[in-house]
């Protein structure tokens, strides 16, 4: 048999908070998850006082049986809490509350992912659907209808980026938390995304170079072809923002005056620069510090966060310092062991 002790030590275990109220509401015990949410000044006081909520005490005071989720500030935040309370007249009565404010903010974090994807694929579904209805009810001189058919197809292109960007994200999460095991040589994605892009920044007048003084070969544990998708992302974005006729730098260096040692790589650009306000929000979906111009070049607003989510996967950080109408440098630090 189990005694008054044995259960009030289990009680104390339990993630939920459990309280028990005397028939008219005072708390008679809190175990220690009700004593981190209400604070241990618990004992004697009316659950009314607790609890300051009028619509969970309204529904204590109205039905024997309650299920109800509440917001609660504490002094260390606000949390989502649900109260289920089963009570008979004249008897003490049970609560038990559970937390659930990590469902609260995936639920949040999910509901403004869809209203953010919707909102990026009506803007170019709304302007192809546009152009469609002039080409059924207006004569269009030739020149016009192909001008109208390349802006389709302009739109038509960035549904496509916005699509694979979002499908390469979600892989990306699949696999999130299994560290790489594979050892790989750092120069080779870099250079691999290096060459994929140097036909285009050429084209715009623009060089890309490498600077590396390194003694040993940069070897890190890593999935090879995500960390072409972060440079190929870095570098891209440095070519988008920079001005006409630059030179883009990526530079390699070894940091090793900490432990474990760092194996750092700078993208840099002259350009647009980034203010300073924006750059805590640079790796959020779908953030872009001016619209029109991420737009104009061709981008999704979904680069740096697979950055990010990659780097995150890789146990390696970023590092971003700008000045407006300057130098702009992303540089990642990888760490090396051993
Ligand atoms: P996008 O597809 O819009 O380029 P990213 O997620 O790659 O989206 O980048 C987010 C925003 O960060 C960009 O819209 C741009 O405003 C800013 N940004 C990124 N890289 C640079 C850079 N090298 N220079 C200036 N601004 C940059």
């Amino acid at each position: 048999m189990l005694g008054d002790t044995d259960y009030i030590a289990l009680l104390e275990q339990l993630d939920e908070g459990v309280i028990i109220v005397s028939a008219n509401y005072n708390v008679l015990y809190g175990n220690k998850t009700a004593i981190g949410y209400f604070g241990d000044k618990l004992l004697d006081v009316p659950i009314y006082n607790l609890i300051r909520n009028s619509e969970v005490i309204d529904a204590i005071n109205d039905s024997a049986e309650i299920n109800i989720s509440f917001p609660y500030t504490s002094s260390d935040g606000i949390y989502k809490l649900q109260l289920s309370y089963n009570h008979k007249p004249g008897k003490p009565g049970i609560l038990i509350i559970s937390n659930q404010t990590e469902e609260e903010n995936f639920d949040s974090i999910r509901r403004d992912l869809i209203a953010n994807v919707s909102h990026e694929l009506r803007s170019p579904l709304t302007s192809i659907s546009g152009f469609i209805e002039t080409l059924q009810n207006e004569k269009l001189s030739q020149k016009q209808y192909s001008k109208f058919l390349d802006i389709m197809s302009e739109e038509a292109n960035r549904m496509d980026r916005i699509i694979s960007d979002l499908l390469s994200l979600s892989k990306i999460e699949i696999n999130e938390f299994i560290e790489p095991q594979t050892e790989i040589n750092l120069m080779e994605p870099i250079l691999l995304a290096k060459n994929a892009l140097e036909l285009r920044a050429n084209e715009l007048g623009k060089k890309i170079i490498v600077d590396q003084k390194l003694d040993i070969a940069p070897m890190i544990k890593a999935d090879a072809d995500q960390i072409i998708e972060v440079f190929h992302n870095l570098i891209d974005n440095a070519i988008k923002y920079s001005i006409e006729n630059s030179t883009i730098k990526i530079i390699l260096e070894v940091i090793d005056d900490i432990n474990p040692k760092q194996m750092s790589v700078t993208v840099e650009n002259i350009g647009t620069g980034i203010g300073e306000e924006h750059l805590p929000r640079l790796t959020e979906r779908f953030y872009r510090v001016d619209k029109a111009r991420s737009r104009n070049v061709g981008g999704t607003g979904l680069g740096l966060a697979i950055v990010k989510h990659i780097l995150l996967r890789h146990s390696a950080d970023m590092e971003v310092s700008s000045q407006v109408n300057g130098k702009t440098r992303f540089t990642v630090l990888f760490p090396i062991y051993g």
